[in-house]
């Protein structure tokens, strides 16, 4: 069986420090590429650093939703109103589009991400801050659709929330300032099914990681099973989201291949259909 991981960690800790033996491994079971998505300055960095020893492992840059709320948290204890505060973290904002625009012209990437809209770990009486979080993120998001655009390259977007919100706005924003000309994914499938069909509609697919595999599967079998066959991307995130036989441990990059088998026997889906999706999405 022939797999690619589209969306991996081996620039995140504890695969980082080994992310030689965790690709070997990661071969012997059947894995051709993988796609190490970034999610911060260090892991796009070391992304990079992997990527130029390793030219089976590519590079997509972004900044994940949360690295935004942290810099919100962060501004907010250092005292700053509220219109000070937007202003430092689109100063910030900005500093990282160009670093992104200025490694891309020395470097080979293959996507623009994480990015995307995280509203997950938001506490309800918490109104204010959350506004003020998803304000930033939204911005954040907005800007790296362009990065795509003017890049001309691929989109992953990382979409999480406990209710709707996140889900609803990812697919406004990406109507209004994606266009298009590449295709994009919601990573790590999650959020009702209207808005996996909207996204299908849009022209786009969908990752599925490990936690296809658990017990209490149903509403992502429920996803899976309304995703068309060509629009399915295979994924570990590793080193999150081990598949159950390793629930609880690290998620290592070879143990796609058992939610591989998974689809393989349980959902009669042909994981090398996945890899040859892969292969369109990332233009390998
Ligand atoms: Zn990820």
């Amino acid at each position: 069986m022939r797999l690619i991981d589209t969306h991996c960690h081996y620039n995140m800790d504890p695969l980082w420090s080994d992310w030689r033996q965790h690709w070997a491994k990661a071969q012997a079971h059947g894995l051709e590429s993988s796609v190490i998505a970034g999610a911060d300055k260090t892991s796009c960095e070391r992304g990079l650093a992997i990527a130029e020893q390793e030219p089976h492992l590519f590079p997509a840059l972004g900044f994940h939703p949360e690295v935004y709320d942290q810099r919100v948290t962060e501004l907010m204890s250092a005292g700053l109103d509220v219109a000070t505060l937007k202003t430092e973290a689109e100063k910030l904002l900005a500093q990282d589009l160009a670093w992104m625009i200025d490694q891309s012209k020395t470097h080979r990437i293959i996507a623009v991400g994480e990015t995307g809209l995280d509203y997950y770990y938001f506490k309800p009486e918490e109104a204010a801050l959350n506004a003020l979080k998803t304000s930033v993120q939204k911005t954040a998001f907005i800007a790296q659709i362009g990065l795509a655009n003017q890049l001309k390259l691929p989109l992953i977007i990382h979409t999480r929330d406990t209710g709707e919100a996140a889900y609803r706005d990812a697919l406004e924003l990406l109507k209004l300032h994606y266009n298009f000309a590449k295709p994009f994914v919601f990573h790590c499938a999650s959020g009702p099914l209207d808005f996996i069909a909207e996204a299908i509609s849009l022209g786009g697919y969908v990752g599925f990681d490990g936690n296809l595999t658990y017990k209490k599967n149903d509403l992502l079998v429920e996803l899976f099973t309304a995703v068309p066959t060509n629009r399915i991307l295979l994924e570990t995130d590793a080193p999150f989201l081990p598949p159950q036989e390793f629930r609880g441990k690290t998620c290592e990059p070879w143990m796609m291949s058992l939610t591989a088998n998974y689809i393989q026997t349980r959902l009669a889906t042909d994981p090398e259909l996945c890899t040859t999706n892969a292969k369109t999405f990332f233009d390998l």
